[in-house]
């Protein structure tokens, strides 16, 4: 008589593998938290501008929703579409410098709706392993034959596009910056594969928004290689502070969003205190370089400490910067003994990543301190050296 659910928890519990919801008591400047009474430096957001916090994002929220209300109403296609999610939209295409922009309501509903609306039977999708879950669950959705190639893998990528460069539509997705490994796409040679193949390449910008790029554009805005993309995909919940989703790419991928995506079609539109962020979030950082110039600078250093102590963080370039642990309970243990003495940072674990390869993610933000991350780099280094991490016993 229905459903025993006991027994599943139980296994995940025995594996190290069950997750507990982590409450917040309160948010401080410095990224930094209360929990249970104690401060922490929290490295585990993704506020990687410290924008979440930003005057300026929240009158903007509270103005929007003096003007047009706490909520939309309506999904995007009935009465759902103010003039002010056409103003996000005109902004965001203007920011990627592409034709047209959709925003969607989450990262998640960007990447399910957008491949299942594109890609469908007989279609191929070529994703790379290390892809974010929202990635997989579009192309479980999509019917198309999907291939998730090993990690920055482009002799296999080859292989695959030749295999099946004669299908209708033939897809190459990527993260541009990898959600938990803070590795980057080998972008230039994506656009050259896709090129000789004729596919398409879609491209996540979730954790380089605002983070990568002159403007802030991303990964393909540092690279000069935007108008070789036909699929521009970014959030705003990360470096960009609030919360929602773009597109970006030609009048005709948008109108076919418009027809096609599901996630867009059949879910009420952003609230107007959303967009209003949105708005200003976007504003700040095109203007402003120095705050993720400051974060990339504090990155590098931060990484550099724990390599030199022998503290594997795999192939990182960025503000997210994993240090593996392999062992599920060891990474948890790692994680225990970081938050006794004040610091936030979350073991991820299989699913998330391989089985073997769980690790701890540290995600650096320009709200964090100088004197606080080389404080936190050196109880990191500490840690993991009671912990047997540290490679090499030389330095
Ligand atoms: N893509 C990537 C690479 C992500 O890391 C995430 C969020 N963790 C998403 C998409 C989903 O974005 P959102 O949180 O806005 O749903």
């Amino acid at each position: 008589m229905g459903f025993d659910l006991q027994p599943e928890l139980e296994a995940l519990e025995a594996q190290h593998l069950r997750r507990r919801l982590q409450v917040i008591d309160q948010v401080l400047p410095g990224g930094k938290v209360i929990v249970g009474g104690r401060e922490f430096l929290n490295l585990s957001s993704n506020d990687y501008l410290g924008l979440a916090l930003d005057p300026r994002l929240i009158a903007a929220a509270q103005a929007a929703a003096g003007r047009w209300g706490a909520g939309s109403t309506a999904s995007r296609l009935i009465t759902g579409t103010l003039a002010l999610h056409q103003q996000v939209e005109t902004e965001v295409a203007d920011f990627k410098g592409t034709d047209r922009a959709i925003i969607f309501n989450t990262g998640y509903m960007a990447n399910v709706g957008v491949i299942s609306a594109l890609m469908g039977k007989g279609d191929v999708i070529l994703s790379d392993r290390l892809n974010h879950a929202s990635i997989i669950d579009g192309m479980r959705l999509s019917e198309a034959g999907f291939y998730r190639y090993p990690h920055r893998d482009l002799n296999r990528l080859e292989d695959l596009l030749k295999k099946y460069c004669a299908v209708r539509r033939l897809l190459i997705v990527t993260d541009s910056v990898f959600s938990v490994d803070g590795d980057l796409a080998p972008l230039a040679d994506l656009v050259r594969l896709k090129e000789r193949y004729g596919a398409w390449l879609m491209i996540d910008e979730a954790h380089a928004t605002g983070v990568l790029g002159a403007t802030g554009a991303g990964l393909a805005e540092a690279l000069g290689l935007s108008a070789g993309i036909e699929i521009h995909m970014g959030t705003f919940s990360k470096a960009l502070g609030s919360f929602g989703a773009y597109v970006a790419g030609s009048a005709p991928l948008i109108d076919m969003l418009h027809n096609r995506a599901r996630a867009f079609i059949y879910s009420t539109a952003l609230p107007p205190p959303v967009l209003g962020a949105m708005q200003a979030a976007l504003a700040i950082v095109r203007q402003e370089p120095e705050p993720r110039d400051y974060l990339l600078e504090q990155a590098t250093l931060f990484r550099q400490r724990l390599q030199a102590a022998g503290l594997d963080t795999l192939e990182s370039e960025t503000q997210i910067i994993p240090v593996l642990v392999g062992d599920n309970r060891r990474s948890l243990e790692f994680a225990a003994r970081l938050r006794q003495i004040g610091l936030m940072a979350v073991a991820i674990r299989p699913p998330t990543v391989a089985a073997g390869s769980a690790r701890l993610r540290f995600s650096l933000s320009a709200a964090h301190q100088p004197a606080d991350l080389a404080r936190a780099a050196e109880q990191i280094i500490a840690a993991g050296r009671e912990m047997g991490l540290n490679k090499r016993t030389c330095s």
